[in-house]
C-alpha cells in the first residue's frame, strides 16, 4: 500500500508574512483532522526556514522547489541540497517544467541535481511530463521514456526508495486544463510500467507517482482515486489554505 501524498509548489509567489500565514493556516487546518497522507510544500528558498518553522511538529513537510548539484563553492546565486537540509528542508523539486522549458534545464543537469539531492539525504520529487505538441504528435510515451531514462540515470533501486514520481503534463500546469482520468492513469501506468522493466516490480509498487496540473479540490478526489495515481503535487491551488486542505482532504 502506497502512502499518498498532497504536495504544494508555491513556485515564485508569497511573501515572508503570507508564506508564513499559509503554512499557518495549513498547520491550524490540519490540527483538527489529521490527513492520512504525507504533506508537502515547496516555498521559495528565501522563506524555507520561517516556513519550517511555523509547520515545525505538525507533520508537515517542507521541500524546496529547486537545488544545485555542487555541494558549495563559486556557483553565484545557487542553493546545495546540504543548505537545504541544513534549514530543515526534507524534499526538494527536481527538473519541474518551469525549469526545464523556462530555465532551459537539460536532463544532464536534472539528473546531477537529482543525485546530489539523494546523496546528502533529501527526498526527490522528480517532475515529467509532456508539452501538447508532444501529445497531439503522439509522443508521450517517448517523451516520458526519454526523460525517465535520463534523469534517473545512475539511481540504484535502493535510492528510489527516496525518489517520488510527479507526472506533470506541461499543458495542464497553471492553464486550468485538467488531464483526464483516463489521460492521467494511462501515463501513470506507463510510468510504473517503465519503473518495473528498469528497476523491478517491488520498485513499480513502491513508487509514488503524483499527478501534477491544475489540480483543485473538485477535480482531487477522482485523480487520486486511480490505481496508478498515489497523490497530487499542486501549484496555483496550494497558495490558498482553504483549497489546498479540500485537496489534502481528497488526497489523504
Ligand atoms: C505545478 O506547479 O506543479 C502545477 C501543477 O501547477 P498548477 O496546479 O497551477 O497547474
Amino acid at each position: 500500500m502506497r502512502t499518498t501524498i498532497a504536495a504544494g509548489n508555491w513556485k515564485m509567489n508569497t511573501n515572508s508574512r503570507t508564506g508564513v500565514e499559509l503554512a499557518s493556516a495549513l498547520a491550524g487546518g490540519l490540527q483538527t483532522k489529521a490527513p492520512t497522507c504525507e504533506v508537502i510544500v515547496c516555498p521559495p528558498f528565501p522563506y524555507l526556514a520561517a516556513v519550517v518553522a511555523a509547520v515545525r511538529g505538525t507533520g508537515i513537510q517542507v521541500g524546496a522547489q529547486d537545488l544545485y548539484h555542487q555541494e558549495d563553492g563559486a556557483y553565484t546565486g545557487e542553493v546545495s541540497a546540504a543548505m537545504l537540509l541544513d534549514v530543515g528542508c526534507t524534499h526538494a523539486l527536481i527538473g519541474h517544467s518551469e525549469r526545464r522549458h523556462v530555465l532551459k534545464e537539460c536532463h544532464g543537469l536534472i539528473n546531477l541535481k537529482l543525485k546530489a539531492a539523494l546523496k546528502a539525504g533529501l527526498q526527490g520529487i522528480f517532475c515529467v511530463g509532456e508539452t501538447l505538441a508532444e501529445r497531439d504528435a503522439w509522443q508521450t510515451e517517448k517523451v516520458l521514456d526519454e526523460q525517465m531514462c535520463r534523469g534517473l540515470a545512475g539511481i540504484t533501486a535502493e535510492q528510489m526508495a527516496a525518489v517520488v514520481i510527479a507526472y506533470e503534463p506541461v499543458w495542464a500546469i497553471g492553464t486550468g486544463v485538467t488531464a483526464t482520468t483516463a489521460q492521467a492513469e494511462e501515463a501513470h501506468r506507463s510510468l510504473r510500467g517503465w519503473l518495473q522493466s528498469h528497476y523491478s516490480s517491488e520498485v513499480a509498487e513502491k513508487t509514488r507517482i503524483l499527478y501534477g496540473g491544475s489540480v483543485k479540490p473538485g477535480n482531487a478526489r477522482e485523480l487520486v482515486d486511480q490505481p496508478n495515481v498515489d497523490g497530487a503535487l499542486v501549484g496555483g491551488a496550494s497558495l490558498e489554505a482553504d483549497s489546498f486542505l479540500k485537496i489534502i482532504a481528497a488526497v489523504g
